[in-house]
């Protein structure tokens, strides 16, 4: 679809930054009928379509969620069936009701704990996977290269909502003649993606700015991708080695040379303050899997700095600073034997069906005896908490008080409330 020249925009900044760079409100209407996408918004993770642990009626009593991102290695390359059934991604995994991101990073193997995407490239002794023949998938049979004509052909049968180019991801450990390399090679399959998307497929196209951590390759990337005929970005390379205040700089030079109306999407962090910095920096759209690794670790996300309810901080789970088992002052680990006979609820403010009808001391039990509903229990809560949080975000970007939110995090990281 064409960006500059579409008379009706998908994507609308209906709240500007005060500055060149700065937090702002948006919309992402990515398909005729589906729910608008609010921004700063959260983009799922997904496996083949699906949330883990939720199903789709679970799934659509999340808050605040539109749009799922859907991982090029998961139906590659057996797409005979999506192609013969020719209704989309949406329709063969009976979610008619968000829109599909359909995003292409490397191997590097399931990347979970980093709070990003299912599949990613990690290190710099993975460099050699760059070149020009493809990048590197891992795929249910096997490790495989997937060229650029491979991967419109697979775009065009999934037939997803929006979907990013392919590139080779650079992380920041990369030399500069790798991320150089990779700058030309992704610059090269944005042209052929866009040569090869048919006119009439709706399809929204993602260019990637890479660039690692070299803020001179980050702004020429920028700057070329702005010159193609594309609908919105994908930053790509981040929570791949580089440090906070270097994440932050990269993105502040990115974003200044990206025009201000095109979404502008994130993958590869999560983390609460992770986000709010990308928020800062106007950053639109932030691809994780967070709260999935948090369930899958059997920790349940507790974000009373939100203020959701006053309860939350009298009758709810306390957390309890300096516990070492604890990632962060913002999760509980529900494994914990404190909790075994503990009848409260996760968060006595939450709102979600785990709260209102369990306690922690069942999921506990469930943890302990290994049924699966532990994790579909804990995935309920910990989606709706996230969801709750970018909420909270675009409340606090219209209001012009995200600082108050942010020092209310670093509160609750500090001091455990
Ligand atoms: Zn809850």
């Amino acid at each position: 679809m064409a960006g500059a020249s579409d008379p009706h925009p998908w994507f609308m900044v209906v709240h500007e930054a005060a500055a060149a760079v700065g937090p702002r409100l948006g919309r992402a209407a990515v398909k005729p009928g589906r729910g608008e996408v609010a921004t700063p918004g959260w983009l799922p993770a997904t496996r083949k379509g699906c949330v883990p642990h939720l199903t789709p009626d679970l799934l659509a009593r999340v808050p605040h969620l539109d749009a799922l991102q859907l991982p090029l290695q998961d139906f590659y390359p057996d797409t005979a069936a999506l192609r013969g059934f020719g209704k989309g991604v949406g329709a063969f995994v009976v979610d008619p009701d968000h829109s599909f991101f359909l995003t292409a990073f490397a191997d590097g193997g399931a990347a979970p704990e980093r709070g990003g995407c299912a599949v990613r490239e990690v290190t710099a002794h993975e460099e050699g996977t760059i070149a020009k023949e493809g990048v590197a998938v891992r795929t249910g049979g096997g490790r495989t290269v997937v060229g650029v004509a491979a991967y419109m052909d697979h775009v065009l049968a999934l037939g997803p909502d929006a979907f990013a180019s392919l590139a080779p991801e650079i992380s920041c450990l990369s030399s500069r003649k790798q991320t150089q390399k990779a700058h030309e090679l992704t610059l090269q399959w944005l042209d052929t993606c866009l040569q090869r998307l048919p006119r009439e497929s709706g399809m929204r196209v993602l260019g990637v700015v890479g660039g690692g951590r070299h803020v001179d390759l980050r702004v020429r990337s920028a700057q070329e991708t702005v010159k193609r005929n594309v609908d919105g970005f994908l930053l790509s390379g981040f929570g791949l080695g580089e440090s906070f205040a270097e994440r932050e700089t990269l993105l502040a030079a990115i974003v200044k040379e990206l025009p201000p109306h095109h979404l502008r999407m994130v993958a590869g962090v999560g983390a609460p303050l992770e986000v709010l910095q990308c928020v800062e920096q106007g950053v639109d759209l932030i691809n994780s899997a967070y709260p999935t690794m948090a369930t899958e670790l059997g920790q349940a996300l507790n974000f009373s700095f939100l203020g959701v309810s006053a309860a939350a901080a009298e009758g709810g789970v306390q957390i309890q600073v300096g516990r070492p088992y604890m990632e962060d002052a913002l999760k509980v680990n529900v494994r914990e034997r404190a909790y075994k006979l503990d009848p409260r609820p996760i968060s006595l403010g939450c709102e979600c069906y785990t709260c209102t009808h369990h306690s922690i001391g069942y999921i506990h039990h469930l943890l302990s005896t290994h049924e699966m509903l532990a994790s579909v229990l804990l995935n309920i809560h910990n989606t709706h908490q996230y969801s709750l949080f970018f909420e909270a975000i675009r409340t606090h970007v219209r209001a012009g008080t995200l600082g108050e939110l942010k020092r209310r995090l670093l509160d609750a990281l500090k001091h455990g409330r």
